[in-house]
């Protein structure tokens, strides 16, 4: 059993059933024994877009540097990265974003990572690029509130998906909060013995759901996302948000793990295992108040092919050898393809007043 097992059924042996979200923060970011505490599982447990190919990262800069462009290339705005993962996505955002006269003068760097093994491999992912395309040192913030004045541009891919979820089940009695507890040694799932708090909110297309639906609420999420777009409505930007999930709110149990690869069971080992949900991106675009618009989400494949991917693949392959050419296909394949990562991935942009994010 894991030590983090063990304070799992400690803390619901002494206060009761435990919420599917408090076991999903207990489980990814518990401070000695989290997930994401512990350990630099990219490229062994899961593979994301930016680790698939430079392309990624590089499209996404070109993104950030046209909302630049579109927002008057102000001498001083901030680029944040939520949840940077290996630093990959920023780097070659960094490195195609740097053709754009003034635009690395102007950038403050701030990337949001509570993961200290992480922080360090993003730090020596950033260092050479930032020295050599002359942008100012990163700094690290581990939440939103951190964020500097100004402008911001953010992006967050894979992100939103590791935000503890509350999962609530119809039952005979009505709906009940999801919940994690101890039954017959080992840890299962059971609903709340006590009614859904009158404060939480489902959706009124639920009414009737029949017994054994489940839902998901992702409140760490939306308060995220709402504070960045009240940052972006006083002070100008966009955010760019990529991830899998889904663009209207629906029921359903998306509630995954995720090791070496392989779907695991979720209570499984916890701690060891990548726990994520699908991401509910009405929910995202609904934080979206005056003074910014939420653009109707796309496909990262649509996403991707708009910005350019199949004419930035041409260039790569100038040169290339007949194995590497053929890399590079299959790169733009996963990326964009519908029966790999095209289309289960989505892509939000949440912008200031009038600007027109590119690939929308
Ligand atoms: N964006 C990266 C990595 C995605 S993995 C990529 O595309 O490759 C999820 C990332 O979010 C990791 O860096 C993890 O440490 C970070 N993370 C998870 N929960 C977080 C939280 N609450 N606040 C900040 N970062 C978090």
């Amino acid at each position: 059993m894991s030590d983090l097992s063990t304070i799992i059924r400690d803390e619901i042996s002494e206060t009761g059933p435990m919420p599917v979200a408090r076991f999903m923060a207990l489980a990814l970011g518990h401070p000695q024994h989290g997930y994401y505490t512990t350990s630099d599982p990219l490229g062994t447990d899961f593979t994301t877009s930016p680790e698939i190919s430079q392309m990624f990262g590089e499209l996404v800069g070109a993104w950030a540097a046209d909302v630049w462009h579109q927002i008057g290339s102000p001498v001083a705005f901030t680029l944040v990265e939520l949840g940077p993962g290996r630093g990959t996505l920023m780097a070659d955002a960094l490195r195609a974003a740097s053709g754009q006269p003034g635009f690395a003068k102007a950038a403050r760097i701030q990337m949001v990572e509570t993961s200290p093994v992480l922080s360090r491999v993003q730090q020596a992912t950033l260092a050479p690029i930032t020295e050599k395309f002359g942008y100012a040192e990163p700094e690290w913030i581990s939440s939103v509130d951190q964020l500097a004045d100004g402008p911001l541009i953010i992006i967050a891919n894979e992100f939103f998906d590791a935000l503890p979820i509350h999962q609530f089940i119809k039952t005979e009695k009505g709906w009940r909060e999801q919940c994690v507890v101890e039954s017959e040694g080992e840890l299962a799932f059971a609903p709340s013995p006590t009614p859904v708090p009158g404060g939480v909110m489902l959706a009124p297309s639920l009414k009737d759901a029949p017994v054994g639906t489940i839902t998901e609420t992702c409140q760490a999420g939306t308060a995220i996302m709402s504070e960045l777009c009240q940052r972006i409505a006083n002070t100008s930007g966009a955010a760019l948000i990529i991830d899998y999930g889904y663009t209207r709110s629906a029921a359903g149990d998306t509630l995954q793990a995720m090791r070496k690869g392989k779907f695991v069971p979720v209570l499984e080992n916890p701690g060891k295992a990548d726990l994520t949900a699908h991401v509910d991106f009405q929910a995202l675009a609904e934080c979206a108040g005056e003074g910014t618009t939420a653009h109707p989400a796309t496909t990262q494949g649509q996403f991707l092919i708009q910005l350019g991917i199949v004419q930035r693949a041409a260039m790569l392959k100038q040169g290339a050898t007949p194995d590497q050419t053929e890399a590079i296909d299959e790169d733009v394949r996963r990326l964009t393809d519908d029966d790999a990562m095209g289309t289960l991935f989505k892509v939000l942009a949440i912008t200031a007043g009038r600007i027109d994010p590119a690939g929308f």
